[in-house]
């Protein structure tokens, strides 16, 4: 999402400010930190990367600082660094032309609603393409700062959706990623006039899309995967056979003090359903360990899951209390040694399950879409239910989709030939 915002940001100074893209630093007329705040290590890594560009940038260059941060420390970031020229939050991102030329601006409503705003064009990838399918989070989770820094729930209406979809792939993607906090959440709210039209219909409707192949989307929410969802996910040959179901936590006490509105059962009964509908199906989670309260037994239920399901892909931290939530009251906060443990349990034991789960990979046939040269004289793509693939190969594989055989295989990505 953070990288859909940035590409945003670059399409609206292309298009009205006379601004280009350098990969020199020491070239920039305006530099801008899109930042993300989900835990705390982004917030202190800001301020070092200030005074890192202060260094080094041009004598007259700008600073903009945008995104979650730039949302919920807002002037106190000018306080604290005040070579920074301009404060952009991540619901305001489409104000960045405004604010460019305005000393010290500070520019964060969350309530800003530009869903229906039509960004000019720019991507960093031109075979994939990131579509905003709704802003800001609906939900209460009381670990969680997103709600207090992007905002209320607001669905972009999905003629506007399939319209940019659409100019997309006349560009040259076959694929879409569609994004939002809870995109299984989608059409609960509207500000534009708009039919009724939930997730389900909305892969309809983007699956109609002539020349488009393959849907992504993150993050879907545990709560909302009712079965019409996921037998549209498992049935349509459009929809990419991975998907992201967040546990959290296994302990279903602890996502009750978490707020995440399921059970360990619900989040067990969806998977099993998810693997029954589609065998082939990747499923990937994220995981937080030291929430306030838990306790050796909720975090063996949170491993329990793990066994359980064996996600191919984990995401796990250890919880850092935010400003603007709940649990950062809680009295019975995890100390960081047992927090440390318990995360080192998991991830080594995942880490086992990755092993098998690729190892069994080893002269498979996956369909791959390349979308990227690499050095070397290689290409890398992705298998429908997302495996990292690197072949030798140069620009006619390019936007290619072809059968690809596994030769060797590691835990983050698998090599291959490209079958005849
Ligand atoms: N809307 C998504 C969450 C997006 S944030 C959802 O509801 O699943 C991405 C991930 O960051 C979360 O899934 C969670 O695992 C992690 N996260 C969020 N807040 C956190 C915190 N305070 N400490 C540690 N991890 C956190």
């Amino acid at each position: 999402m953070n990288v859909r915002d940035s590409e945003h940001m670059i399409a609206e100074l292309n298009s009205k400010e006379p601004y280009e893209l350098t990969q020199e630093l020491k070239e920039a007329d305006l530099i801008i930190i899109n930042t993300c705040s989900v835990r705390e290590k982004p917030v202190s890594k800001l301020f070092s990367e200030i005074g890192v560009f202060n260094k080094y940038k041009k004598k007259n260059a700008k600073i903009g600082v945008t995104g979650c941060t730039a949302s919920h420390l807002g002037k106190e970031i000018i306080k604290r660094a005040p070579s920074v020229d301009f404060v952009l939050g991540a619901r305001n991102i489409s104000k960045i032309t405004e604010v460019v030329e305005k000393k010290h601006a500070v520019e964060i409503d969350i309530n800003y609603d530009d869903s229906t705003y039509t960004f000019g064009e720019y991507r960093s990838n031109t075979f994939k393409a990131m579509v905003n399918i709704s802003m800001g989070c609906d939900k209460s989770c009381t670990f969680c700062i997103v709600p207090a820094t992007r905002g209320d729930e607001v669905s972009i209406p999905s003629n506007l959706i399939v319209g940019e979809i659409q100019k997309a792939v006349d560009a040259g993607a076959k694929e879409v990623m569609l994004l939002g906090q809870n995109v299984n959440n989608y059409g609960k709210y509207f500000t534009a006039d708009q039919e009724s039209c939930d997730f389900t219909e909305l892969l309809q409707k983007i699956s109609r899309v002539e020349g488009l192949e393959r849907i992504r989307f993150t993050s879907p929410h545990p709560l909302h995967m009712d079965d019409a969802f996921l037998e549209e996910f498992a049935n349509n040959p459009k929809i990419c056979k991975q998907i992201h179901v967040p546990l959290q936590s296994g302990s279903t006490s602890l996502l009750k003090d978490m707020k995440r509105g399921y059970s360990k059962e619900w989040f067990l009964n969806r998977c099993e359903k998810i693997r029954t509908l589609c065998p082939e199906a990747t499923i990937s989670t994220d995981i937080i360990v030291g929430f306030p309260g838990e306790s050796d037994e909720n975090f063996e239920d949170t491993m329990d899951v793990l066994e359980q399901v064996r996600f191919e892909q984990l995401f796990s931290f250890k919880y850092s209390p935010r400003p603007h939530t709940k649990a950062a009251e809680f009295e019975n906060q995890i100390s960081n040694e047992i927090a440390s443990k318990r995360l080192t349990r998991l991830q080594a034991r995942h880490m086992e399950i990755l092993d098998e789960v690729m190892d069994a990979q080893m002269d498979r046939e996956h369909r791959v879409y390349f979308d990227e040269l690499k050095a070397g004289g290689k290409i890398s793509g992705r298998s429908d239910d997302g495996k990292l693939f690197f072949v030798e190969g140069s620009e006619e594989l390019l936007g290619k989709i072809v059968n690809v055989k596994v030769t060797k295989t590691s835990r983050g990505a698998l090599e291959g030939i490209v079958c005849a």
